[in-house]
């Protein structure tokens, strides 16, 4: 099995790995590891595919920013034209803070606090993704104090099956997010009622990860007559939201374009007589999982009977996904060595069995070696913790042959400083 690059722009010059034309050794010697490394020229590329998609199709995208919220990567795509889906206030106050515009923001999530509600309302977004009764209740309340009427769509769970990991399945009935399919017609009319409260649209967002069109065709089948039946009750559906989920290739993944999600959304929709329903899309993971790598340096090498270990510098507390999903992520040698390659299990220092971050791959490598965690910029550093007291990594944006330090390592006495003795 060879390992087969993700980023186009991760290339060897003189047996050295470079992100676009840096060195990642260079890198590794000025800013230490672990390090997250992204990529400019490949997040322009990410957003491109969705420009295409979505230029001259009544379309937006609003780039779901809980994948990588870093404030330079929001800016770059405030900068090419993108709005952003949000699921908490201080994502909403990252994004405001780079300059996006709130008409362009949409906000989702299961637990909006009064606080988040009461600042989306006050900063003008788009729309609120809505996801129970009772949240429609709590919104119309606070939208009558400060007499601002809030935009809404409901956030229908169509109970159809994304076929992906079940930590990153939404829309089936059983999971916690979004309105059942049976009660939205009811919670409609019930949001028809509320002071202070204004029907735009309908938003669906079925998991993460996927690879097939046809869960995003399914969900569109179940939630189309519904629109209809809403539009002939009177009920003003402007804009159909079709969430995000285009998943990437991790390993040997075969993904379909932005191009076919839309192209397949708009045909079903002009099937229905629907057409003029702008058509909103929040893509987290497909806008940036492939821009960014983790930098990580080897400790030690551990051989026994069963297992050879390679323990790196980087650990679950700076990338949880494969202790968390059982992910899979490529891993490179930033200096390739030639001898006898060996089967390695590549693990953290933290004490968790759980700390691992690939595994079985076949590697000659030796003590201080650097290695380069793939497909790294979606739900990575977001995700990152101090478990261990171990501090956040650095993380580092490479355009062409400049680079930018767009997040500085964590010193222990910024994770010290909340706490007190008594
Ligand atoms: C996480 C999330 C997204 C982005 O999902 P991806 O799989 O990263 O594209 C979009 N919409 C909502 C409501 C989300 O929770």
């Amino acid at each position: 099995m060879t390992n087969q690059i993700k980023n186009p722009y991760l290339k060897l010059k003189n047996n050295i790995l470079h992100l676009e034309d840096i060195s990642l050794e260079f890198l590794s010697e000025k800013i230490g590891t672990p390090l997250y490394v992204y990529s400019r020229a490949n997040i322009k590329d990410s957003w491109n595919r969705y420009y295409n998609a979505i230029k001259n199709n009544n379309a937006m995208v609003c780039y779901g920013m809980k994948a990588n919220s870093n404030l330079a990567i929001l800016k770059e795509f405030v900068n090419l034209g993108s709005g952003f889906d949000i699921v908490s206030g201080g994502e909403l106050e990252r994004v405001l803070s780079v300059g996006g515009d709130p008409k362009k923001i949409v906000f989702s999530g299961v637990g909006k606090q009064e606080w988040e509600i009461k600042n989306a309302l006050e900063s003008g977004i788009k729309c609120f993704n809505v996801e129970s009764e009772a949240e429609l209740y709590k919104i119309s309340q606070i939208a009558s104090a400060l007499k601002i009427t809030a935009p809404i769509s409901l956030r229908v769970n169509p109970d159809v099956d994304a076929k992906t990991h079940p930590y990153i399945s939404t829309g089936l009935k059983e999971n916690k997010f979004g309105i059942a399919f049976k009660d939205a017609f009811d919670c409609y009319k019930i949001a028809s009622s509320l002071p202070f409260i204004k029907i735009i649209g309908i938003d669906c967002h079925i998991g993460s990860q996927l690879t097939e069109i046809s869960p995003f065709s399914a969900a569109l089948e179940k939630i189309i007559p519904l629109i209809k039946n809403l539009i002939d009750n009177n009920i003003n559906i402007k804009h159909i939201d079709i969430g995000g989920g285009l998943g990437i290739t991790y390993k040997d993944e075969i993904v379909p374009d932005p191009k076919d999600i839309v192209d397949a959304a708009r045909f079903k929709l002009k099937e229905a007589n629907l057409n003029h329903l702008e058509l909103i899309l929040e893509p987290g993971r497909s806008l940036i999982g492939n821009s960014g790598i983790l930098l990580t340096k080897v400790l030690y090498l551990k051989h026994s009977d069963d297992k050879n270990f390679i323990i790196v510098d980087a650990a679950m507390n700076d990338l949880i996904r494969p202790a968390l999903y059982q992910s899979y992520h490529e891993v490179q040698q930033v200096k390739a060595r030639t001898g006898q390659a060996r089967e390695y299990d590549i693990v953290g220092p933290v004490c968790e069995s759980a700390d691992w971050l690939a595994k079985n791959r076949l590697l000659t490598v030796k003590e201080n070696d650097l290695l380069v965690i793939e497909s790294a910029g979606a739900y990575c550093t977001t995700m990152a913790s101090n478990y261990n007291s171990r501090v956040k990594p650095a993380e580092v944006m490479v355009d062409g042959s400049e680079y930018y330090i767009i997040k500085n390592r964590e010193k222990l006495s910024d994770i010290l400083k909340f706490e007190t003795t008594i």
